[in-house]
């Protein structure tokens, strides 16, 4: 059997959390939660950074932090995970569903700047597979109308943007951004994710929204000498043995990615030889690094995508599909200005991701392509 998932465990989860617990403060704010955030700040050059519970946290943080309201309009990709719209429409936002790009399931740079209107407050990006949006020409039209960019880099760390000879680390370019460490991700902690404020007017009020809307954080600092409640908030933070899970695996990314790249690489060198004309590759354009986090094919249809499948399984391979787009979803899809969105539904429909793991074998890539290669040999 080979699942599409397996959490990898890098060895010093349960060494860390015997610290924290050692160290007598297991509540959010410790010492792994500060380790994990200054090594964060430093290998990716983030301005400041909060952990939180999950990425959809992070997301609710930002919309908070921005003060969406009933009547803003937010901009944001259909293709996407639910998190990325909710946290908005939590706020009494309505989203204006923004489509993929024809070669990759990224947000269309160019699609964005005729959604913009009066009422527009926020353009949300999501780095697909790691895979960047184009930055540069998007950051210009936010800049253009002074609308804030938000990254939902769930699925980007490590991954970059590439421009004029220089790399940026995608979680850097909006004003606020959101990673996720839910076990499906690169590096994780079971549940749990993070706020990368880039703003540096925003860090005082992102620390009191994520302590229950008081100042503790400064309190604790010794900056305050009583703390008491001075703003909206909600308990974003995690448990600090939470976040001594997650710094086994920070500090062991190097690895991590060189194994999920090299699997990468390894399918793309299969089917590339495998010449199948009936399956599209993934396009990592040249703006953009590859942080291996997922692997896809294109197909021609949802029939034939259902078919492998159920083919895939029947051998004990998963292999699965992944978002309904957004602005046909039971709960948005009566709430949607009716525009169509062909792209969106295009990868929605055509797309099916492999097993992509840390204990994957190229063996078991070399089953997956020859099971996928007798499938169209026979449909
Ligand atoms: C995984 C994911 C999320 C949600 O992350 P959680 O940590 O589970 O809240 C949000 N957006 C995208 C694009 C994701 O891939």
């Amino acid at each position: 059997m080979i699942p599409f998932n397996k959490p990898h465990i890098t060895g010093r989860e349960l060494e860390f959390i015997s610290d924290a617990v050692a160290c007598g403060h297991i509540s959010g704010n410790g010492k792994y939660t500060k380790l994990c955030q200054k090594l964060s700040e430093e290998s990716w050059g983030f301005h400041k950074c909060l952990l939180t519970t999950s990425c959809t946290d992070a997301l609710e943080m930002a919309a908070i932090l921005l003060d969406i309201a009933p009547g803003d309009e937010v901009i944001i990709p259909s293709f996407t995970f639910v998190s990325t719209a909710l946290a908005f429409v939590r706020q009494g936002a309505k989203i204006v569903f923004a489509d993929s790009r024809s070669d990759h399931p990224g947000i269309d740079e160019l699609a964005i700047e005729h959604l913009i209107t009066q009422k527009t407050r926020a353009i949300v990006v999501v780095h697909y597979a790691g895979i960047a949006v184009d930055m540069n020409p998007l950051m210009e039209v936010a800049n253009r109308h002074k609308i804030p960019v938000i990254e939902d880099a769930a699925q980007a760390i490590e991954s970059y943007y590439l421009y004029d000879n220089q790399k940026k680390a995608l979680g850097s370019f909006g004003v606020l951004s959101a990673f996720s460490f839910h076990e499906t991700k690169n590096i994780q902690s079971g549940e749990g994710g993070m706020l990368v404020i880039n703003d540096p007017k925003l860090v005082q009020r992102a620390e009191i929204i994520w302590e229950k809307g008081t100042n503790r954080a400064e309190f604790f600092r010794g900056e305050v000498n009583k703390y008491g409640w001075v703003d909206v908030g909600s308990s974003f933070l995690p448990a600090d043995t939470i976040a001594a899970f997650l710094y086994a695996q920070l500090i062991e990314i190097k690895d991590i990615q060189k194994k999920r790249i090299d699997l990468w690489n390894n399918y793309m060198r299969l089917f590339e030889k495998g010449d199948n004309v009936r399956i599209q590759l993934p396009l990592i354009p040249e703006y953009s690094t590859n942080n291996g986090h997922m692997f896809y094919l294109m197909l021609e249809g949802i029939d034939i995508r259902q078919r492998l499948i159920v083919h895939l399984k029947a051998h004990g391979v998963l292999a699965v599909f992944h978002y309904l787009p957004l602005h046909l979803s039971t709960y948005y899809k009566d709430k949607h200005d009716g525009r169509s969105l062909p792209y969106s539904e295009h990868f929605a429909d055509k797309l099916l991701r492999l097993p992509l793991y840390y204990e994957l074998t190229f063996e078991q890539q070399e089953l997956i392509f020859t099971l996928i290669r007798e499938f169209f040999e026979k449909n």
